[in-house]
């Protein structure tokens, strides 16, 4: 039984039995195409302050975006290893490589604190929606916005994605920081002046902590890592940016062509706005799944039980410890699972230590580096095609499979090292 297994650490695969055509999903959904589009929309009208504040995003004028990329010899090396073949072609996409903070993070947590900003300039009256939104770089945006206070729990990439935005912006930022957060986080966030408490236990208590603080400051806006709509439509633009990129490819997306994706999943906002942003896109060509460390198997938890946000790891004796920071999650978001519910095709765990080889593996292939929770989803290629649950999936010669790499392009080059020899 799945329980059992989850229990047991052992590495599982839960295809979804709730999954439905998407015209049906999409009709009884809350969001939709729309809240997408306008997501998008603020994104482009925050381009021109982009370009100013961070001079690293003028080369794409000032969307935060990051790069895609076919992975043959990836490929082939897990074909090897893992003794079968793969129908398709492998291709990252490298949102460990987004500008600002090096993460999926990038998206939804920079987009909560500009949607933030946005109604504040605009109520004071010094902002309008058709203003050129280079002005916001000026001090007399940074002194409105130092008025208000923004506070997120973290274990460590969302605080860093918020605490640079909310910092450069002028916002007085605090970010709660579990147990597990690294110690280079903490410090970069401390010398770009963000305030960082830290806390001895794991990540939903730090969120915890940070809503109670938050509460008591009219000032404060809360980002709630765990609820917040705003966050997931953030990274549902995503989808509208991964089609560009596919349509400049070439890469045709239909019933024959289907598109399969794996999404390493925390808390679930990041994968899951991802997820609902490409099924609103690709609708039924597009199969995603999320993956998921055997130690911190709250999404699969709470859609295999139906439980969502009322079950955690920790009910079942799992501790949650896991080296993929940015997954250490013991408690999944109930509003993603109950949303996504419709949507996700099935989910997946994998064992830490299969993270780090093929972490290495990448390294060596392919020469890119990434942090062990940005090849969870790496795994999910291999499990289209060899395990029977998801055998259904990659069964077609031309599909494309897609994983989703979350982070690791701020990780120092010494924690990298110690990643990769661990992997070797
Ligand atoms: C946060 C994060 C995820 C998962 O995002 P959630 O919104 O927590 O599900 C995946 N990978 C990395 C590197 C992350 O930082």
């Amino acid at each position: 039984m799945l329980l059992d297994d989850l229990k047991q650490l052992k590495e599982s695969c839960w295809k979804n039995p709730n999954y439905m055509d998407f015209n049906t999903a999409a009709e009884a959904c809350e969001l939709g195409f729309a809240d997408i589009i306008d997501a998008s929309n603020r994104l482009k009208r925050f381009a021109a302050y982009f370009k100013v504040a961070f001079p690293e995003t003028a080369a794409a004028d000032g969307i935060v975006e990051s790069p895609f990329r076919e992975i043959p010899h990836m490929k082939e090396a897990m074909e090897r290893e893992y003794g079968v073949a793969l129908n398709g072609r492998l291709y990252l996409k490298m949102d460990s490589h987004l500008p600002i903070s090096g993460s999926i993070k990038a998206r939804g947590g920079v987009y909560e604190v500009l949607k933030f900003a946005e109604d504040i300039a605009i109520k004071s009256g010094m902002l309008n929606i058709d203003d050129d939104y280079s002005i916001l770089a000026e001090e007399r945006f940074s002194k409105l916005f130092s008025q208000y206070a923004i506070a997120v729990g973290s274990t460590g990439n969302l605080g860093l994605s918020i605490g640079i935005m909310s910092a450069k912006l002028g916002f007085k930022v605090t970010v709660h920081m579990s147990a597990d957060a690294r110690q280079w986080k903490k410090d970069m966030l401390r010398s770009k002046g963000v305030c960082v408490m830290e806390y001895e236990s794991d990540y939903s208590e730090a969120v915890r902590q940070g809503r109670i603080a938050a509460e008591s400051d009219p000032m404060c806006h809360f980002i709630d890592d765990e609820n917040s709509r705003t966050l997931f439509l953030g990274y549902s633009v995503a989808a509208l940016r991964l089609k560009k990129q596919l349509d400049d490819l070439k890469i045709t997306v239909d019933s024959q062509h289907p598109l399969l994706v794996y999404l390493p999943c925390g808390v679930g906002g990041g994968p899951g706005g991802v997820a609902f942003g490409l099924k609103q896109v690709f609708k039924d060509d597009v199969h995603c799944f999320f993956a998921e460390p055997t130690n911190a198997c709250c999404m699969i938890l709470g859609m295999s039980t139906g439980k969502h946000s009322d079950i955690s790891v920790q009910d079942i004796g799992i501790d949650g410890r896991t080296v993929a920071d940015g997954l250490a999650v013991g408690r999944a978001s109930g509003f993603v699972g109950r949303l996504m519910e419709p949507f996700i095709s099935g989910c997946y765990t994998i064992s830490d230590v299969r993270m780090h080889r093929l972490l290495a593996t990448l390294a060596d292939t392919e020469n890119i580096y990434l942090e062990p929770s940005a090849l969870a989803g790496m795994y999910g290629a291999v499990l289209a095609k060899s395990n029977g649950e998801f055998a259904e999936y990659g069964k077609l010669e031309n599909c494309t499979h897609i994983v989703w790499a979350t982070g690791g392009g701020m990780v120092p080059e010494n924690e990298m090292r110690k990643y990769y020899l661990a992997g070797k």
